[in-house]
């Protein structure tokens, strides 16, 4: 034998021994199937365990037995394996077991040919595929049953390497219309730079939970980063992320109305400027930081009321929201804030020097002294200012008030001035606060009494009336004149009781005099008598206890204080009014009512001030005002007292005038009632005593 080929043989056979025990022994199942009848040549072991066939009843088994359907007819791959264009394939099939029962499989086919390329036979290798499709079953499953739960919730789940890069996401991705697959793999940055979000990652990576807080598309959300752990290590991230929007906003609306609330609070809802009660909390804040306010400016707009009462409301609010913006734009550095009605603080949060405040008076004045067009008006305000410079922490009480004093100075020397707050001013607010502490005791204390003055009939010299002028004896002072301290009653508030007390005693001793000889009592009532409320009801009560008719009253008011609320006086003048009660105006002509003012007011008697009466009859502006204020009278039907009638002369001028009655020392001096009584029981003898 050729040694040559018994070595090969025995090669060969070692080979082919080789092949059968790997085919044999194979994890997998094998077959070999014949060409073309696809019977089975051998089946291997583990084919014998994966079907439950023997290798003998495998072995000549079509195999279409075991693996039924189309590996012919429908697999193409079959064709293509015969036709010679591919060498194998895989293909997914469903293998029947002995028993009927079908498991899936993985058939991997290979072709066996001879020298030719022709067909021989088909190696098929069976791997069981259903440990592999339960556990994706399982997975489908469970996953199926997270998306669903995730579904529910308004979170998004997602997890990234420690390279940044999405490894799954869930939840919330059908409602922003995208897809895991638009995600996944993909590195963090492509979805947010968001460099709050990029912190909480690297701070999970670092081991350390954190939120992140975003707004993405007007959408808030809040992410938590949590991360996750392979034993110690940190392999990823987990965040979850949920649209917070709506807490968001609802938080916010809560903050925003309760900032705008804040804001109505301390706020003028025209100007938008800081109201009185912000300004003395700022002023609180200055004064408890290192060197308080330097300075307070007040301003006080000259004749406002004339702009609301000819112009009408919008004019006014017009008027103040251009001075607002004037001022605040002169005044960068200052704090401008809306003090009141028409009344304006600037406050300096810095030190100023006396020379700065000044000039910063006379800026005030500057900045109004250019036309401001209002609608079709062309209009021009000035303003009063006082000013108060601050003394390093100076209470914001004393500021206030010190700038307080400052302005009415101003106010008292007209129009367009200002004054800074001085040592007299200290000394008169000293004294003010000495008065207030008098007359709080005087009216217990019978400090208090009633001067009666005639009001005559000038061409018969009757006596007609007279008017109850109040007197303060003080205890060390003596006599101290109304002109003093019925200011300081009106600002303390003890002009109400004072004024009860005036109007009680006054109705009372005229009520004898009143039934013998006719007269009337003129009684002076404080602007802030008459319009706190009651004011009619309380005199209608007076006059009823005492028995007085309220024809036999008149109540004055001075002309100054018609410059308030014209509405409020109206209402209370028309209560007296129609309760028979006179209404008279007071020192008429020194006050700036207007024509159209006058007319809204129902009046009475008009009391021509004593200023047009001194030398009426040798100063010929006098006489012209005199005059005009009694053609005024008559147009709106009121009845005149010419006041402070001090000689023949003038007497006799205003009579020739057509005034009827007058006041004044020529006629009568103010004086207790039993004065008043003797000269009306016996004239003549008064007259003659008088002269004596
Ligand atoms: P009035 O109501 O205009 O009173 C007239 C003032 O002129 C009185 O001053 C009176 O004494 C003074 N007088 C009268 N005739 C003459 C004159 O011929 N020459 C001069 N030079 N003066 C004359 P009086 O009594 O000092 O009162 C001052 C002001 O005090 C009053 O002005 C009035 O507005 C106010 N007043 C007086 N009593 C009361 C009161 O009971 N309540 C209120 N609210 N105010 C009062
Ligand atoms: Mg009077
Ligand atoms: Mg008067």
């Amino acid at each position: 034998p050729d040694p040559y080929l018994s070595a090969r043989k025995s090669d060969l056979l070692d080979e082919l021994r080789r092949y059968q025990t790997m085919f044999e022994r194979g994890a997998l199942g094998q077959l070999t199937v014949d060409y073309p009848s696809f019977d089975i040549g051998a089946g291997n072991r583990a084919m014998c365990a994966m079907t439950g066939y023997s290798a003998a009843e495998l072995a000549g088994m079509n195999v279409a037995v075991i693996i039924p359907g189309d590996h012919n007819s429908g697999a193409e791959t079959t064709d293509q394996l015969v036709a010679g264009t591919v060498d194998g394939y895989s293909v997914e099939r469903s293998l029947r077991r002995r028993d009927g029962t079908m498991i899936p499989v993985l058939s991997t086919v290979s072709a066996v040919r001879d020298d030719d390329g022709r067909l021989l036979q088909l190696l098929v290798l069976l791997q069981d595929l259903t440990q592999q499709r339960l556990a994706e079953q399982v997975q489908r499953r469970s996953q199926a049953v997270i998306d669903a739960a995730v579904a529910t919730l308004p979170v998004t789940f997602t997890t990234v390497d420690r390279d940044l890069r999405m490894t799954s996401i869930a939840g919330g991705l059908e409602r922003a219309g995208t897809r895991v697959g638009d995600f996944l793999g993909h590195h963090i940055s492509e979805f947010t730079t968001d460099p709050e979000s990029l912190q909480a990652l690297a701070s999970a990576l670092a081991g350390v939970e954190s939120t992140a807080r975003t707004v993405v598309g007007g959408e808030s959300y809040m992410t938590l980063c949590a991360p996750l752990r392979d034993g110690g290590d940190v392999t990823g991230v987990v965040s979850i992320t949920t649209n917070i929007s709506a807490e968001v906003s609802a938080e916010a609306k809560r903050r925003e109305a309760d900032e705008l609330r804040l804001f109505m609070a301390h706020h003028d809802a025209l100007t938008g400027l800081p109201g009185r009660s912000w300004l003395i909390e700022h002023l609180g804040d200055l004064a408890a930081a290192k060197q308080g306010a330097g300075a307070l400016l007040l301003l006080d707009l000259d004749d406002f009321n004339l702009i609301n009462d000819s112009l009408g409301h919008e004019v006014g609010d017009a008027v103040l929201l251009d001075v607002a913006g004037r001022v605040t734009s002169a005044f960068p550095e200052w704090t401008v804030t809306r003090y009141g009605g028409d009344e304006f603080a600037l406050v300096a949060p810095f030190t100023v020097e006396r020379a700065d405040a000044v000039a910063a008076a006379e800026g005030v004045h500057a900045v109004l002294d250019t036309d401001m067009e209002v609608g079709p008006h062309s209009l021009r305000v000035t303003a009063s200012v006082g000013v108060a410079l601050g003394q390093g922490r100076s209470a914001s009480s004393t500021l206030l008030r010190n700038a307080d004093s400052a302005l009415s100075h101003a106010k008292d020397a007209g129009p367009g001035q200002y004054r800074l707050y001085d040592a007299a001013m200290r000394r008169q607010v000293q004294h003010r606060l000495e008065m207030q502490g008098g007359l709080r005791v005087a009216l217990g204390a019978g400090e208090l009494s009633i001067a009666y003055q005639p009001i005559v009939d000038l061409a018969r010299r009757d006596i007609v009336g007279a008017e109850a002028l109040l007197r303060w004896k003080h205890p060390e002072r003596g006599q101290v004149s109304p002109a003093e301290f019925i200011p300081v009653a009106e600002q303390s508030g003890l002009i109400v009781p004072i004024g009860r007390w005036v109007m009680d005693t006054a109705c009372d001793d005229v009520l004898a005099l009143q039934r013998t000889h006719g007269i009337y009592v003129s009684v002076n009532v404080s602007i802030r008598q008459l319009t706190s409320g009651g004011c009619a009801e309380w005199v209608e009560e007076v006059l009823a206890r005492i028995g007085l008719q309220p024809c036999a009253l008149t109540v004055e008011v001075t002309e100054s204080a018609l410059m308030d609320d014209i509405g409020e006086i109206r209402t209370a003048f028309n209560r007296l009014r129609s309760r028979g009660v006179r209404v008279a105006i007071d020192d008429f002509g020194t006050g700036y009512s207007s024509l159209s003012r006058l007319q809204q007011l129902p009046v009475d008697v008009i009391k021509l001030d004593r200023g047009f009466v001194t030398g009426v009859d040798v100063r010929a502006e006098a006489r012209g005002m005199a005059a005009a204020i009694l053609q005024l009278s008559a147009a709106i039907g009121a009845g005149v007292v010419a006041e402070g009638i001090e000689t023949e002369a003038e007497a006799a001028t205003l009579l020739d005038l057509g005034y009827t009655h007058g006041q004044g020392y020529l006629l009568g001096r103010p004086m207790p009632i039993e004065d008043l009584a003797a000269r009306l029981r016996a004239p003549l003898d008064y007259a003659v005593r008088e002269l004596q």
